[in-house]
């Protein structure tokens, strides 16, 4: 896997101040997508063993609130497979931080057993998120005053109740 860029003290992607990791690759191709440079797989550089403990040793901070996955997208197959450790690892070390997540793709159609992105660790990966804010950017439902969105078709979903009540539950901060 590749990054584009991994941002420490974040406080736009998520609740209280974060670390980011925006991870390449996206088959979504979403009309005026604000980072077409990320559609490449091979963006950025190498997602390695190192990048993943720098990830972890700013998650150990105690003002750090938790891990934001954006793109690119994490839910391509290819990217899932690594982030799914990543996630794993930061949900063993602390279990009390959150994990939100950014993906075009749309958690009931797509993500869940059948669709076009579940794969083998699909379910794990999503076991660990607790915040998805899902599907394609929209330029004509673009809206700039949405929280943690870009157009006004995407999700903010509390992926635990989702899953729990096998329908889609919006997050309610
Ligand atoms: S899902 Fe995100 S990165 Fe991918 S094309 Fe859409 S806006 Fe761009």
């Amino acid at each position: 896997m590749y990054y584009g860029a991994i941002k420490k003290y974040d406080v736009a992607n998520g609740e209280g101040v974060r670390i980011s990791l925006f991870v390449s690759g996206c088959t979504n191709a979403c009309e005026d997508c604000f980072q077409p440079e990320t559609w490449d797989f091979r963006y950025g550089s190498a997602y390695t063993k190192e990048t993943e403990q720098e990830i972890l040793d700013f998650l150990d901070n105690s003002f750090c609130a938790g891990l934001s996955l954006l793109g690119g997208d994490p839910f391509e197959i290819a990217n899932q497979r690594e982030v799914v450790q990543l996630c794993k690892k930061a949900k063993e070390h602390h279990p009390e931080k959150n994990i939100w997540a950014w993906t075009g793709f749309l958690l009931d159609q797509d993500l869940l057993e059948g669709g076009k992105r579940h794969c083998e660790v699909t379910d794990e990966l999503l076991s660990y998120i607790d915040v998805l804010v899902d599907g394609p950017f929209m330029k004509d439902r673009k809206n700039l005053s949405l929280a943690f969105r870009g157009s006004e078709n995407q999700r903010v979903i509390d992926v635990k109740k989702s899953l729990q009540q096998q329908d889609i539950v919006l997050y309610l901060p």
